[in-house]
């Protein structure tokens, strides 16, 4: 645990919007706030002085795209029935919360659940708020989907039609139409849910649908949007093709999470509508760059849609890259990866040829504005003190964000954990 006031010196500092790594800056805190950054501070009587000299700091790192709720990313639930159960989900999402803390990504954007739980993200995150567990912050949705959908989950209890409604009863957010969504969403709120997720269309890994259909009317687009904006949530949707990206962006969505097979026109009108994306890279790195060994171990299905969309895969990345597109950073969970190993997604940017400021903005300051969080994301006076320190280079090195070395959350120290 950090004492009340700290002083942290910094080898070299990324503040989460200048391009470039400042030499030797002090940052104090007195509480949870960053009270002064600069060179050479003066530092106070009573302050706990921490020497990251041999680090790189930045503002704690937020990770705008996770399914908190599984135990391991590579389960899904129909291989594990306990993630149909909350309280199991709760424990996992507890789980996730803390090891994404230990490595230096103090902020979780949770983008729905993928088992079929109730409320369980704002019951855990109270449970962290109150002390009671150790975890990064949570940002909170439910995915809003409609039966049969890439949302549903419940279908993989196979055809039973008791057991479906069932547990269908407690899928929150999945129904159909107009009035459905806007009950749902006025409860989200109630219980302090931050925004609105539309699972939009089909995906890779789920059977029986495909991402290129529409999931949801119009009509229960159109309200699920108009209710988010009424209550003050911003509105995102799991898109992937050109034609439901724009007839999104032009009923008023804030967001898109991956938009992987986008073309140019599509991106040209995210931009003049400054309609954010969280493209996901890291799940499409086997599909991008073909990997015959890592696609095998996707289901037959999946690599066939895969092997389908390959080429648009590769159209997509480098117009998402050429663009002027607020990038957010996310990692999803469709990967080999745990759903806290959150710094893989950045060796997917860079890998990708993209500058490395970019991803660390994208991971910082731009996913503080998506997550509708101006008080997190950079280090300046006043902010909440989410701080986070690396061994490696943050500028050369792929693998930077997998080496968390030091670690604040609302001025409290944690241990770290390296995924490496
Ligand atoms: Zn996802």
């Amino acid at each position: 645990m950090c004492a009340a006031t700290t002083l942290i010196h910094c080898g070299k500092l990324f503040d989460g919007i200048t391009e470039t790594l400042q030499p030797n800056v002090d940052i104090l805190i007195r509480g949870n706030r960053i009270e002064e950054v600069g060179c050479g501070l003066h530092t106070p009587s009573d302050a706990e002085v921490i020497d990251l000299s041999q680090l790189t700091v930045t503002p704690g790192m937020i990770d705008a795209h996770v399914h908190p709720d599984l135990m391991e990313s590579f389960v899904a639930n129909h291989s594990n029935p306990y993630s149909m159960n909350d309280a199991y989900c709760a424990l996992a999402a507890a789980r996730t919360a803390e090891k994404a803390l230990r490595r230096g990504f103090t902020t979780l954007r949770a983008v729905g659940a993928f088992g079929c739980c109730g409320y369980v993200f704002h019951n855990v995150r109270a449970a962290i708020e109150q002390g009671y567990y150790l975890g990064a912050r949570m940002v909170i949705s439910q995915g809003c989907c409609t039966p049969g959908s890439h949302g549903d989950y419940v279908k993989s209890l196979g055809p039973v039609p008791e057991l479906i409604q069932d547990y269908g009863q407690r899928h929150v957010c999945m129904g159909n139409g107009p009035e459905f969504f806007r009950a749902a969403l006025r409860e989200q709120r109630r219980l302090g849910y931050d925004f609105a997720k539309i699972m939009a269309t089909g995906g890779f890994a789920t059977e029986g649908d495909s991402p290129v259909d529409q999931q949801l009317g119009d009509d229960e687009l159109q309200m699920i949007m108009a209710t988010a904006h009424e209550l003050g949530m911003g509105v995102t949707a799991h898109a992937y093709f050109p034609a439901l990206v724009t007839k999104l962006a032009e009923f008023g969505i804030d967001g898109i999470e991956h938009a992987a097979l986008i073309d140019k026109t599509t991106a040209t009108l995210l931009e003049q509508k400054d309609v954010y994306v969280v493209p996901t890279f890291m799940p499409y790195e086997p599909v991008v760059h073909w990997d015959e060994e890592r696609m095998k171990k996707k289901t037959v299905a999946a690599q066939k849609k895969y092997r389908y969309y390959q080429e648009q895969f590769v159209e997509g990345r480098k117009v998402l890259i050429e663009s002027n597109i607020r990038l957010g950073y996310g990692t999803d969970i469709v990967a080999q990866f745990f759903p806290y190993e959150s710094g893989y997604e950045y060796e997917a940017w860079l890998n990708s040829g993209i500058d490395p400021y970019r991803a660390l903005k994208a991971a910082t300051s731009v996913n503080a504005g998506i997550c509708q969080r101006p008080q997190i994301g950079t280090i300046a006076p006043g902010q909440l003190a989410d701080i986070a320190g690396w061994k490696r280079d943050l500028l050369k090195d792929p693998k930077a964000l997998l080496d968390c070395a030091f670690v604040m959350k609302d001025g409290v120290c944690y241990e770290t954990e390296s995924n490496l």
